[in-house]
Parts: structure tokens; sequence; C-alpha cells
């Protein structure tokens, strides 16, 4: 069975819209999917309608910025449901957030002489981020690629980098198991921490009342997997699988590569109708 349980749309910074998403993940043989976007759930609607369709099982998730001890992490949340009063208050707050955050970037840009920037915000500038910014600076020429753009100008400690006043990883796992969702800690391996401080993340997510690691990820080396999974285990979470997919021609493809190292405890195999392949709805997939 494959699984993926992180990707993007045009709902935040991919570049397919949720129906294609999940287009691509049934004929990439997908067969449960997690649509994942930063901080919204705009694009649930339209891809549970979509993996009707197709057929395939669908989990309505997010992807939520949070800090904890100063560093910006990702918790995904999986099997919210997207009404939830507090989740909605809490996205609501980093929605705003994200469109402050995006005229500031403006701002930086045309300070360094790039003007024309406000073109690289979205038609909702709630739904803004560094990935459309690194997008209007490739197509501009002021970079030569994706890469460029954020380590010249978008990464911590680059010019054009604005903070995000995000939510602080205990509210973040608080909306989401308010909303009836696991959390997950997203791929852990990218957060370049020492293993005692990403130890002390681990743990701290844990109490805060996280169910599992994203194990394998696009950015985990297969060493990076083989680390987070001997740390889930060490901390009893259950290890998550995820793309992280943005946007066709890339690297990194839906459903691709996506195996759990031997011995971890799937998240998913803890969802009764996951376990059977067809189930097409947040309810069956999530009983
Ligand atoms: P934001 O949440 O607006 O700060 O944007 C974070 C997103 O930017 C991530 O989800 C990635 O899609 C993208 N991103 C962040 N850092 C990099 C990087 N070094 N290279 C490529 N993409 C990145
Ligand atoms: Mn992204
Ligand atoms: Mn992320
Ligand atoms: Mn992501």
């Amino acid at each position: 069975m494959i699984v993926d349980l992180h990707c993007h749309s045009t709902a935040s910074d991919g570049t397919l819209d949720p129906a294609a998403v999940v287009a691509r993940a049934a004929a990439q043989g997908v067969d449960l999917l997690a649509l994942t976007d930063h901080d919204t759930t705009a694009g649930l609607e339209a891809a549970v309608e979509a993996a009707r369709a197709h057929g395939i099982g669908f989990i309505p998730g997010i992807e939520i910025s949070a800090l904890w001890s100063g560093a910006t992490v990702h918790i995904v949340g999986l099997g919210i449901d997207p009404l939830d009063a507090r989740l909605r208050a809490g996205l609501e707050r980093l929605a705003e957030e994200r469109a402050r955050r995006a005229l500031a970037m403006v701002e930086r840009l045309e300070k360094l002489g790039l003007s024309g920037s406000e073109a690289a915000i979205p038609g909702d500038p709630r739904a803004a981020g560094r990935s459309h910014f690194a997008r209007w600076l490739v197509d501009q020429g002021h970079v030569k690629d994706w890469r460029a753009a954020f380590r010249r100008y978008l990464n911590r400690g680059r010019p054009v980098y604005v903070p995000g006043r995000w939510a602080g990883l205990d509210e973040a796992v608080a909306w989401i198991r308010a909303a009836g969702g696991v959390a997950v800690l997203a791929h852990p391996a990218r957060y370049r921490m020492t293993a005692s401080k990403l130890e002390r993340l681990a743990r701290g997510f844990r109490e805060a009342g996280g169910a599992a690691l994203e194990v394998v990820s696009s950015s985990h080396t297969p060493d990076d997997r083989r680390r987070m999974a001997a740390l889930a285990a060490r901390l009893g979470l259950l290890a998550s699988a995820g793309s992280d997919f943005h946007t066709p021609g890339g690297f990194v493809e839906l459903g691709r590569d996506l195996a759990l190292p031997e011995g971890c405890r799937p998240l998913w195999s803890q969802w009764p109708a996951a376990r059977s392949k067809g189930a097409t709805t947040p309810e069956t997939c999530f009983a």
C-alpha cells in the first residue's frame, strides 16, 4: 500500500490545484493521501471530492507553522475537522500573519532595489509564503533557480527573511487535537538541530500531545530515516511518511520512495479502514 501523508496544493505554496494533486497521486498509485497545505484547510473540500472520484483514500490534513525554542518547526495535523472552531480561530491568526509578512517582504525587496514583488503575492494574500517570492525571483531573472532564491534572499539570516509570529508548538498540537486530528512532527531531520536538541524537541512535542514523527520525507536521507525511526521507537512515537510534494518536474514525486524503515509502527495502522484499499471518505479512512 502506498501512503503519502504530506503534500501541497495552490491553497498554499504548491503549483497544482487540490483536484490536480489528487489526480496525480491516483496516477502515481497512491492508495492513501493527505493534503497538508501550510496553515490552511482551503483545499480540502475540493480534494475530498476528487479523492472520491478517483477512488483513493483521503485524509484531511494541514501543516501548521510553529515556534519552539526560537526555531520554526512544522506540525502536520491529520484527520482534522476543518470546521472546528478552535482550529479555525488559530488558523485565522496565522493567515493574518502571512498577509502581514508578505507585505514586509515586498518592502525588503524594494529596499534592495527589486521592485514590483507585490506580483509575487497570490490572489489570497493570507496564503502567501516564501515560496511565492522564490518563484517571482526566478521568473524575474534575479536568481538562476529556486535554491539560489532561498540562499541569497529568503533563508533565515538573509535580507528578505521576515520571521513569522507563528503558533507555539503546544498551541499547534492543541488546535489539531481539538479538531479531532493527530499531530505529526514534520521532517524532523531538516531542522539542523544537534541530536540532543532534536530529542528535546521530540520530547516536548510528545508532552504536548503529539503522536508521530515523520520518519520518511523527501527531505530525509536514508541515514536520516534510520535515525528518525530510532528516535520514534525510543520515545514511543508512531512513524509517518510523506513526500512533501509541491510541484511537478522537480525531484520530488507524490507517493514515491516512502516505505518506512524496518521496525517502525506506522501511524496509519491505527486507522482501521486505511488497512484495506478503497476507503474513499475521510470518515471511513479515519474511523
Ligand atoms: P514559509 O512557511 O512561508 O516560511 O515557507 C516555507 C516553505 O518554503 C517550505 O514549506 C518550502 O516549501 C519552502 N522552503 C523553505 N526553505 C527552503 C529552501 N532552503 N529551499 C527550497 N525551499 C524552501
Ligand atoms: Mn512549502
Ligand atoms: Mn514543512
Ligand atoms: Mn510541507
